[in-house]
């Protein structure tokens, strides 16, 4: 791990694509994942960020759809497409934003809860969390996912308690 840390300008969505829950069935690990019929078809973040989603467990063999809900219906943020506009699914919290199943890795820590979508995620936090310097990203409007941690992950005197928690949320995989 280097001692310096670069913030590359991740925003949340870019670990949104795998997304590991706690099973509603056998509270085993599951998945949820942009269903296997739209893998290929969207360009864009928005575009499989709203595409249907399937969860599914390998644990019970539970399976379960989802697709994106009219916005005049339910409101938030719209994307416009064709036979649209669709709710934006809200990403962020430790439950996943399609099911609103608990995240697999998740995990009390300072008063707060320790969350990640999968690995990649958690490897990202963990990199962010142990470097004793992290330089900011170069402006791009919005902030970026690691900008908006809480105060109790980022501070100095939290950096040991936090790695703990990501290791043992390492192993529960
Ligand atoms: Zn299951």
């Amino acid at each position: 791990m280097g001692e310096r840390f670069r913030d590359p300008g991740w925003r949340l969505w870019h670990f949104a694509r795998e997304i590991l829950v706690r099973c509603p069935r056998c509270d085993g690990r599951a998945l949820v994942a942009v269903h296997p019929d739209h893998r290929e078809r969207h360009a864009h973040a928005v575009g499989w960020l709203t595409a249907p989603h399937r969860l599914t467990c390998g644990g019970c063999g539970r399976s379960a759809d989802w697709a994106p809900a009219r916005w005049e219906r339910v409101g938030g943020d719209a994307y416009f497409t064709s036979g649209g506009p669709y709710v934006v699914p809200r990403l962020g919290g430790p439950d996943d934003p399609y099911f609103g199943l608990p995240l697999w890795l998740r995990r009390p820590c300072r008063g707060g809860t320790l969350w990640a979508y999968n690995l990649a995620h958690l490897d990202a936090l963990e990199a962010y969390v142990a470097a004793p310097l992290r330089e900011r990203p170069a402006p791009a409007g919005s902030q970026t996912m690691l900008e908006r941690l809480p105060a109790w992950m980022t501070a100095a005197g939290s950096r040991e308690e936090v790695l703990a928690a990501v290791h043992a949320l390492r192993a529960s995989l």
